[in-house]
């Protein structure tokens, strides 16, 4: 297990999955980064979980890349189906506005066990089966198991309610410090492809572990990261767009700090958190993030294609001429 956020497992990795400038150009072009061993970095797919979401296409495509001996891990989310078994029992789905201004659930105790109940229960299991129908080795997994992703639970959240800032106890959710990467890297080698949902697993401040809720997009790019592999999100708009009503004002691609600074402000609500999730992977070592409608044909392959928002690693390079004084002193 590493922890995936920090520098020197980051440069670790960066050594093990680039080669040469030219290989690395010409197998970004076919898709594929060589690794020094000669196997390619897996893709990570995350399937939104919005009701306009159809997995089949996504199921599909990446069938056809598995079967082409391209590794995948799958990331599925499930947000509307946890709100959906929540009011059919009677519970009102909790929202939450932080000071940062970014939304996200409150998942209180009763909302964590319908949870993992909806999660790593109906959701990972349906569609890890849709997967086998497609002839995939699809193995299901949460984020508890194998202690895939883990890190410190966080019971309490800063909150900003009818404008002011407040404390909310009570909370089962975590911040993932650490991905099991072996344990991946070990089921692909197997030929199995992974099918992960979240919850997350939390450590509390005893020691003990709990399942906890974490942002599957921000799973995904957590994953994306610790194994430096691409990270494409599918959901139910075909990119990022500058007016978010607007599909015509998709934003192609981003390479700059200014790019994804514009990319920032055209996020909206959910959207947001797929931005943090993508500059999180390449910060952890993900060469691209792509951002693309699930509900193609071959989602996978489009978005790989650049049919959607691809957001390269170079935003994060800062431009080191802008800190030197123009003139010398
Ligand atoms: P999923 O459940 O598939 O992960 P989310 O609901 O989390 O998807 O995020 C996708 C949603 O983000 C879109 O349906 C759209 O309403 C919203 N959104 C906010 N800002 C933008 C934007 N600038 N461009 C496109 N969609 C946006």
């Amino acid at each position: 297990m590493i922890g995936y956020d920090t520098s020197d497992a980051r440069d670790a990795r960066g050594s093990e999955h680039r080669s040469t400038d030219a290989t690395e150009s010409a197998a970004h072009q076919a898709n594929q980064l060589l690794t020094d061993g000669g196997r390619t970095p897996p893709v990570v797919v995350k399937i939104g979980g919005a009701r306009a979401v159809d997995p089949e296409g996504a199921v599909g495509d990446i069938a056809s890349l598995v079967g082409d001996d391209r590794d995948v891990v799958v990331v599925h989310g499930g947000s509307t189906a946890v709100d959906e078994t929540l009011e059919r029992m009677g519970i009102e789905p909790t929202y939450v506005e932080t000071p940062g201004g970014v939304t996200g659930r409150f998942t209180d105790d009763e909302t964590i066990e319908v949870f993992e109940m909806v999660m790593a229960g109906k959701l990972n299991t349906e569609l890890t089966t849709l997967f086998r129908n497609a002839g995939v080795d699809a193995l299901g997994l949460s984020g508890v198991d194998g202690g895939l992703l883990t890190g410190p639970r966080k019971s309490a959240v800063r909150v900003l309610e009818n404008g002011k800032k407040k404390i909310k106890r009570g909370d089962h959710s975590g911040k993932i410090t650490d991905v099991n990467d072996s344990l991946l890297t070990d089921l692909l080698a197997d030929n199995y492809t992974p099918v992960v949902s979240v919850p997350m697993l939390g450590e509390n401040k005893d020691g003990s572990v709990t399942p906890v809720n974490a942002d599957a997009d921000r799973s995904a790019a957590a994953i994306a990261g610790a194994l430096g592999g691409e990270l494409i999100m599918l959901t139910d708009v075909t990119g990022i767009y500058e007016d978010p009503e607007d599909p015509e004002t998709l934003i192609e691609s981003a390479s700059t700090a200014e790019e994804l600074a514009a990319v920032k402000t055209a996020a909206e609500g959910f959207m947001t958190k797929k931005v943090m999730a993508a500059t999180e992977a390449l910060e952890g070592g993900a060469p691209a993030v792509y951002v693309a409608d699930a509900n193609s044909d071959a989602p996978v392959t489009d978005a790989l294609g650049g049919t959607g928002t691809t957001i390269h690693r170079s935003v994060l390079d800062t431009d080191d001429s802008e800190k030197k004084p123009e003139v010398d002193q």
